[in-house]
């Protein structure tokens, strides 16, 4: 189902709880602002998400709260991660689902990394 981007953040969330370590996930990369993990559907040959440590429910809520700081960190996480899978040269999709009619699932900030194999055009 998809979640209510408007609502406050859960912290029951699934990736808030691999945040935490109460659950598994196949990590790829770790740092002060991000976790990067393998999509446990991947809908491509190579399909990571990445999300921020911090409590932000969409990108809406990311935009509007979080620190200079740590938006940056994200940003170059989301980088490193694609161009240490060697992602660049034949270059990837990234993708960010908020709200109800983007059918996001989960109410914490991810980012899909899309490899792997040519992604066709953009869907809207
Ligand atoms: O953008 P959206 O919210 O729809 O995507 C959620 C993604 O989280 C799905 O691709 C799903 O396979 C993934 N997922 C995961 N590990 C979980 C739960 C969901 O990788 N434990």
């Amino acid at each position: 189902m998809p979640i209510d981007a408007t609502l406050p953040y859960d912290d029951q969330n699934i990736f808030a709880k691999i945040l935490r370590g109460e659950i598994p996930a196949n990590k790829v990369y770790e740092d002060d602002h991000a976790l990067a993990f393998h999509d446990i559907n991947p809908q491509a040959p190579q399909h990571i998400l990445v999300i921020p440590k911090g409590p932000y429910v969409s990108w809406d809520d990311f935009a509007a709260r979080a620190g200079d700081a740590e938006i940056a960190g994200f940003v170059r996480a989301v980088g490193h991660v694609a161009r240490a899978a060697g992602m660049v040269a034949t270059g990837y999709r990234l993708l960010a689902n908020i709200g109800q009619d983007a059918h996001q699932e989960v109410p914490h900030l991810h980012v899909h990394i899309f490899a792997g194999r040519p992604l066709g055009p953009m869907l809207a």
